[in-house]
């Protein structure tokens, strides 16, 4: 046990809370762990002897776990969202005094951040939800923090994380006081969606260079390493191209071909999409990458859709379709179709920050929150830097789209973009990302769009009532049968 007490505790040893710990250990601040579940302390504290005898103290009892912090106490808590987290905060805050802070890591509602918050701070406790990305690897080496709540809680503990986050070499640390109440769970949350989007994309162009240009996996690694060289640089894509290169270990062949096609999630994809129609921001890149999920859990369905339209003939009609495909162009164009697609997306995630922001009141910086995604966090990629850029030169941008750098990166791309999506309508191959991103930006560039028709409607079946475009006022109209 220390003979002094240490700096900071940390309350839920999983795999977030065992490697952050040993993480701010390691950067100098002496560490008290405790766990529910005692196991997970001791093998805390034998991880952290063996990982260079860092400072971490482990605890069975929260009470003396509380009383070895020094005053004012700062608990990070990294247990499972929802319940649990209230538990945690039962346990410890019987031994908190005044003045004493919990920040919660882990992925929550923003709302009961914001409810615990205020439970807190009644009894004179300050409360910080703070967004944590990068997983296993993100949490021991370097995460991206995105800490929002009590600004004094912040700036005393602002020390450790500035040391503890992931540090790019021309932007800093990966850390910054993102705002007021829930914020920080809501940045994470959106975070999140966005890496939903990321993820269908690349998932999609694999799905075009495989089935369209019967790539094999060695060519795909080589492709999405040399793609990891340019624009698209980031951690998703040079994961990508490992996966590509790795052999099943319990059989033939490559082990990608043998992971069933049904993906999992845990409910951060679900909110962006939620938050996006009660704030009413268009997302449907995002929205796309969500349903993507949601079919994609429906295998055996998908089974019997199968059998059932080729025994109607639909393979054949589809490879009567096909065309021959110059493989080098193809990869050229699916690289152009998965970046601009992705700027439509991220354009999807900021607009929905802003328009919380906006609601709330948190007076979020966009172009800062680019900056600590640069590094730590599943999303990171030279792209944001880009949109970091975009938001210095013109922090009020209505959309992504619309900055002038961004928007000659999609003129250039656009053709490549569409060649794409129309050769997987052809292939009957669905792209429901790259082309969800291509209607986003088909419907946001044009002045004019078919909701004269709609409005038509609404007032012919409602008396809803339309605008003109060539005189001010609320007009109704006694829409008739012609014939
Ligand atoms: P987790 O599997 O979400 O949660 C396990 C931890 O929660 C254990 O310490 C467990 O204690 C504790 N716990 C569960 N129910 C509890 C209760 N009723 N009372 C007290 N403690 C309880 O762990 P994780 O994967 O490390 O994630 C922690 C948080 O970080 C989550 O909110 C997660 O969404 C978020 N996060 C995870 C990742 C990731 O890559 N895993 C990345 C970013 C953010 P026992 O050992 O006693 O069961």
């Amino acid at each position: 046990q220390p003979t002094n007490l240490t700096r900071i505790g940390l309350a839920g040893l999983a795999v977030m809370g065992q490697n952050l710990a040993l993480n701010i250990a390691e950067k100098g601040f002496p560490i008290s762990v405790y766990n529910r579940t005692t196991s997970k302390v001791d093998e805390t504290v034998e991880r952290a002897q063996k990982e260079g005898k860092l400072p971490v103290y482990g605890y069975h009892d929260p009470k003396s776990f509380v009383q070895s912090i020094q005053k004012p106490r700062v608990i990070i808590m990294l247990v499972k969202a929802g319940a649990p987290v209230d538990q945690t905060i039962k346990t410890l805050s019987a031994y908190l005094e005044k003045g004493d802070c919990i920040i919660d890591g882990g992925n929550e509602w923003y709302e009961n951040t914001e409810r615990r918050e205020k439970a807190m701070s009644e009894l004179g406790l300050l409360y910080l939800g703070m967004g944590v990305s990068g997983g296993e690897e993100g949490a021991r080496h370097g995460p991206s923090l995105m800490p929002g709540g009590s600004f004094e809680a912040y700036k005393y503990i602002e020390d450790i994380l500035l040391k503890v986050a992931a540090q790019v070499s021309d932007s800093g640390p990966c850390v910054t006081y993102i705002g007021q109440g829930g914020s920080g769970n809501f940045v994470k949350m959106i975070h999140n969606g966005i890496e939903y989007g990321d993820m269908q994309l690349i998932a999609e162009a694999y799905d075009v260079l495989k089935s369209v240009g019967k790539l094999s996996n060695e060519e795909l690694q080589s492709v999405f390493s040399e793609w990891n060289k340019g624009e698209l640089l980031s951690f998703l894509i040079e994961i990508t191209a490992d996966i590509f290169g790795i052999k099943d270990d319990k059989a033939e062949g490559y082990l990608v071909d043998k992971v069933l096609d049904k993906t999992g999630m845990k409910g951060t994809g679900k909110w962006t999409v939620q938050q996006a129609a009660e704030l009413s921001i268009a997302a449907p890149t995002i929205e796309a990458s969500l349903d993507a999920r949601f079919l994609s859990g429906l295998k055996e369905e998908r089974v019997e859709a199968a059998k059932l339209f080729k025994s109607r003939g639909l393979d054949s009609i589809l490879n009567d379709q096909h065309q021959t495909v110059d493989k080098k162009k193809l990869v050229d164009d699916v690289r152009k179709a998965l970046y601009a697609a992705k700027i439509c997306s991220y354009a999807q995630g900021m607009n929905l920050i802003r328009a919380k922001s906006k609601e709330k009141g948190w007076e979020l910086k966009l172009g800062e929150l680019a900056r600590i995604w640069k590094g730590g966090c599943i999303i990171r990629a030279i792209f944001l830097d880009r949109i970091k850029k975009a938001y210095d030169r013109s922090p009020n941008l209505a959309n992504l789209l619309v900055d002038p750098e961004f928007a000659k990166e999609i003129v250039d791309r656009q053709s490549a973009w569409r060649r794409v999506v129309c050769l997987a309508i052809n292939y009957g191959i669905s792209t429901p990302g790259m082309a969800a991103s291509l209607a986003y930006f088909d419907t946001y560039r044009r002045e004019s769009v078919p909701a004269n028709l709609v409005q038509a409607q609404r007032d012919y079946f409602g008396a809803h009532t339309y605008e003109r475009i060539d005189m001010e006022g609320s007009f109704h109209t006694e829409w008739f049968k012609i014939a």
